[in-house]
């Protein structure tokens, strides 16, 4: 069995793929923290600007914060995050991760001063976006590429799959030409990039799942964050997953899945995710999702029976830059 240490050079961790901790040292020579972020973004696939409903396995409710009543300032949020960091981590720097909804569904005058905003408070080193392929223009692009030139700005797209059908299925409300279409739009402009999957949506096999790492390992992609499905209760996957008419993969089956996904993407793609967790008051299953550091072990175990490591069947000729 090879040195977990021999994997990867930019790999400082002993995890046998690219962490975001191992990321954030080599950039950084320090440990950085995402504090999550609501600014009250909505999303266009509820609005009806491209649907509604939303995706069936979202449950729409937004942060707890949110939940609460009226939102604090984006300073606030961050000053609360870093205290808590700052106190429990000795944390120094940081990235605002506007997380909640669609974060680039805005026009662009209230994008600029909330990104601006997040920027302007101190120790703050960067920002994480996350949005639908749909909701992205040029304009943004440029707004944050201009970000990109002495921050750290991650852009990240919500994709799931790249089968045409189970985006339907789920109620995206864009296809995989919309994706392919904001990635084109997004590369080679400073601005890193992460897509978010999503292992065991309804209707697809192992072998579905493995073509979209297939097809994710060849795009110019700097991040992937792996989520595992989760039912929550009062959405539209709750009321498919109660009439039967799908099933839910066993906490080893999944382990061993993202193992055979991991295997398939490049060594130097982050993985910041590797499953769903929270939502514990509306969590319906899998049961095993509720213990996150059990299914990291099992990916862990996966690994090592496995004999394997993030990027082993990567096609690492492919031209992604
Ligand atoms: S795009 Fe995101 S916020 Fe909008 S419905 Fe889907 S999961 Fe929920």
């Amino acid at each position: 069995m090879k040195d977990p240490f021999l994997y990867h050079p930019l790999w400082v961790s002993a995890k046998r793929f690219y962490d975001l901790k191992s990321y954030f040292f080599n950039r950084f020579h320090d440990r950085v923290y995402k504090i999550s972020l609501d600014a009250g973004f909505t999303c266009p696939s509820r609005d009806g600007n491209c649907t509604t409903g939303g995706c069936t396995y979202c449950d729409g409710r937004g942060s707890l914060l949110r939940q609460r009543g009226q939102l604090p300032s984006i300073t606030k949020q961050l000053e609360y995050g870093k205290s808590l960091y700052v106190r429990l981590r000795k944390a120094r720097k940081f990235i605002a991760y506007f997380q909640t909804g669609t974060n680039t569904y805005a026009p662009l005058n209230r994008l600029r001063s909330l990104y601006d905003e997040a920027l302007s408070v101190p120790d703050v080193v960067g920002l994480a976006i996350g949005t639908r392929p749909d909701a992205i223009t040029p304009e943004v692009i440029d707004l944050l590429a201009a970000y990109a030139n002495n921050k750290e700005i991650w852009l990240e797209y919500g994709l799931q799959s790249m089968h045409e059908q189970t985006l339907f299925r789920i109620n995206r409300g864009h296809g995989l030409q919309s994706f392919e279409e904001a990635v084109q739009m997004a590369a080679g402009c400073g601005v890193n990039l992460c897509v978010h999957v999503i292992l065991g949506l309804p209707g697809e096999t192992p072998e579905m799942m493995l073509e979209t790492a297939d097809y994710v390992a060849q795009l110019p992609i700097k991040g992937i964050k792996i989520h595992s499905l989760l039912v929550l209760k009062g959405t539209p996957l709750c009321d498919d997953y109660k009439a039967g008419l799908f099933s839910l993969m066993n906490r080893q089956a999944y382990a061993e899945l993202v193992v055979k996904f991991l295997e398939k993407i490049p060594p130097d793609v982050v993985i910041q995710r590797l499953t769903a967790e929270g939502y514990r008051d509306v969590f319906v299953a899998p049961s095993w999702a509720r213990n996150k550091l059990q299914v990291l072990q099992q990916i862990s175990n996966s690994f090592v029976a496995r004999d394997s490591w993030q990027g082993k069947f990567a096609d690492l000729a492919g031209d992604r830059y």
